[in-house]
Order: C-alpha cells, then structure tokens, then sequence
C-alpha cells in the first residue's frame, strides 16, 4: 500500500496504464500534427484523432462529429456559456445556473453578467440535489441558457437533469450540463438526457490532465455557439489549435475503459464508500453525512466531523490525501459555496471533509482510511 493513500479521485485520478501505453507512441513516433494533410505524418496522427473522437463519443451515445477536443472541463464549460450566450444574444439574455456549480460555469456565468446578461443562481435542496422544479420557477421568456451540472464533484450529488432537459426542451432553452465527475462512475447518454452541450474531462477519469470535449448537439434545432479561441479553424472551426494528439489519444482509451467497466466498476466502488461511511458515521459522535438520502456518485463521501477543523483534521491524518469543504489555499479559508449553498454553516464546512475512491483504490487502503480518520479525530477531540 502506497502511503499517502490517495482518496482525492474527484479532484484528478492517476492516469491508468493502458492509456499510458496507448499514448507513448504519439510522442516521438506518430508526432505528426492531425491537421497536416500533405504526408503520412499528419494522416497517421489524424486516423489516432479519429479513434479517439469515436471513442469518446461512443462513451455518452453521441456521434464523433458532435465531440470538440479541449483542454478540459474548465475551457468546455467556457466554449457552452460564453460561445452559447454571445452566439444567441437575439434569443435572450438570462441565464439559469445551479449555485453548486463547479467555478469553471460560475465564474463565466459572472462573466457574461458583466457583459450585460442576468444571472439566476437556483440554490440546491438540502441533500445537495438541484429540483427541476426550482429550475422551471427561475426560467423566464428571455431565458437562453441553463447549467446544471450531472454530478457534483464536492457531494457527488446527482442532479435530474434528465428532468432539467425535459423541461429546456420543452420552453426552447438551451442546456449544458458538466460531466466532467459523471463519465466512468454513472451511465452518460447524452441523447436520453435531452440536453444541447455536455462538458467532459479526460483527468477525471484516469486520463491525462489537459484535454477534454465539449459534445455539442447535432440536428435541429441547430446548437449556435461562438468559437472563443480563433485561428486554425480546427475541431470544425469551434475549438482552433494544433490538437493535442497525445492527450487526445489518452482521452479516448480513458473513454473506451470508463465505458467497458461502468457494468461493474460502479457497484465496487459503492460497496468501498458505504463501508467507509459507515465506519466513520459509527467511529465518531455527531458525524453525519452532507447530501444525506440524495442520489450521488458511488465514489463520493462528503462527511462533516463535528467541532474539529477539516484543516487540522488532515494534518492529523497525513497520511491520508483527501480535501476539505474547503478551498484552504490562504489564512483565512472560503467556506465551501456548494456544502453553505445546501444550508451548512460556515463552521460546518469547515469541519467537512470529502473522500472520493477511484479504479485503483483497494479494500486495504478503505480500512486504512477509516482507521486513520477515526484516530485523528479521536486525538484532536480528546485535545
Ligand atoms: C474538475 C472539474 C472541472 C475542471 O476540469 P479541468 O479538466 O480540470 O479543467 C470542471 N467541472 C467539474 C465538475 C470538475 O469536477
């Protein structure tokens, strides 16, 4: 067991080995650039693109044409609002977002408020949870756009956004959602959920960090979006930039594995949480999940420890990576917007702590976390 044991899996994941192995060679061998057409350099790196774009697509029931390589969620997210919202001005000028956003859509939700638009944050319900009900109260005729993501990556809450896309469809509003914490641990089929334009990351699940997709909707009604990085004209003139073969390449194999083990890997991560769950909510008086009873990820546990600091907690605890309800980057550390979004004191999500379980975490390493947390707990409280 490699110490510290990593339980930091929504945060980013190892890159798995066989999508290692599948990008090496697009390093020094096949380096061609995918938009080069005049020599097999460029065909070869452009038929690895190709796999890789089918792969990923085949992973959330889309067609390759619909997939724009990124560098990630954040810049995904950036392309869905600011392309969406600067492209269909004519059709209105609010947006409709969930307030237990990732910062990636909230902070360019903010970004287009400044450029004019009106903003609705739909505060979540007490487990975490977005309602389509709420999301419908806050549509108005001028609405263009909602975001609501399918996953939270601090609670794992799962959002109805099967439900959510219903309901945009039915008023004529465009919806994006952020995947980047649903691919590999939940099924993702973008056609079932009805919704325009999906935000992925490849580093989320066990593929390399800097790249990621935004599936776009094809078909009528036609999805308008502004390109926001110009030049080259490449990914069909939305995303331009020399495509980061390598990366790309490791995205579709990370796309292809997530997909091959959803039928079982899901239910083996579940089984790894709850028992970690249910030996902290045993170990410590007071403990109490945040989300209680809500659909969430089976990776994720979000677990507040009365009266104790997240903060102090981990340094007790070193050898054990997790975060807290917390950006803890300063003195003075920002309460988590998601857990004080869903009613918790500022205190409380200081005092919370997120645990996420990925593809390589073992029985083992569980025992070893709820062993671990138990005992700094008992010795700070004791203190
Ligand atoms: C990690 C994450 C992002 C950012 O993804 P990058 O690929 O690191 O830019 C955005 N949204 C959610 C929900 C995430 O978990």
């Amino acid at each position: 067991m490699r110490l510290p044991v990593y339980l930091d899996w929504n945060a980013t994941t190892p890159v798995d080995p066989r999508v290692l192995e599948a990008m090496l060679p697009c390093f020094s061998e096949d380096f061609g650039n995918a938009s080069s057409t005049s020599h097999a350099y460029g065909w070869k790196a452009e038929a690895r693109v190709r796999l890789a774009r089918a792969a990923v697509a085949s992973a959330i029931g889309a067609a390759p044409e619909e997939i724009v390589f990124t560098s990630g969620a954040t810049e995904s997210d950036a392309l869905a609002l600011l392309g969406a919202a600067r492209a269909n001005r004519d059709r209105g000028d609010h947006l409709v977002v969930a307030a237990t956003e990732h910062r990636a859509v909230l902070d360019h939700a903010r970004r287009l408020e400044s450029e004019g638009f009106r903003l609705t944050l739909v505060p979540p319900r007490a487990d975490g949870r977005i309602a389509a009900a709420t999301v419908a109260s806050a549509l108005t005729d001028r609405t263009l756009l909602v975001s609501v993501m399918a996953a939270n990556n601090e609670t794992g809450a799962l959002n109805p956004v099967g439900e959510i896309g219903a309901l945009c469809r039915e008023r004529g509003v465009l919806f994006h959602t952020d995947a980047a914490q649903a691919l590999g641990k939940v099924p993702l089929d973008v056609r079932a959920i009805g919704v325009d334009l999906v935000s992925l990351s490849a580093h989320k699940a066990c593929g390399p960090k800097g790249v990621g997709a935004l599936w776009v909707r094809s078909g009528k009604p036609r999805v308008r979006l502004e390109a926001q990085l110009l030049g080259g004209g490449h990914e069909r003139g939305l995303r331009s930039g020399t495509p980061n073969v390598p990366a790309i390449v490791g995205f579709g194999e990370a796309a292809r594995i997530a997909a091959a083990e959803l039928a079982t890997e899901p239910a083996r991560l579940r089984a790894l949480r709850d028992r970690l769950e249910a030996e902290i909510l045993a170990g410590v008086p007071g403990a109490r999940r945040n989300g209680p009873g809500a659909e969430r990820l089976p990776n994720t546990l979000n677990v507040l420890f009365p009266g104790v600091e997240a903060g102090r907690l981990m340094l007790e605890a070193r050898d054990l990576a997790v975060s807290s309800g917390s950006a803890c980057s300063s003195a003075s550390p920002e309460p988590s917007h998601v857990l004080v979004a869903m009613g918790l004191s500022a205190a409380e999500a200081r005092s919370s702590i997120r645990i996420s379980l990925g593809r390589f975490t073992t029985e083992e390493e569980v025992g070893f976390a709820a062993g671990a947390l138990l005992s700094a707990w008992r010795s700070l409280s004791a203190s």
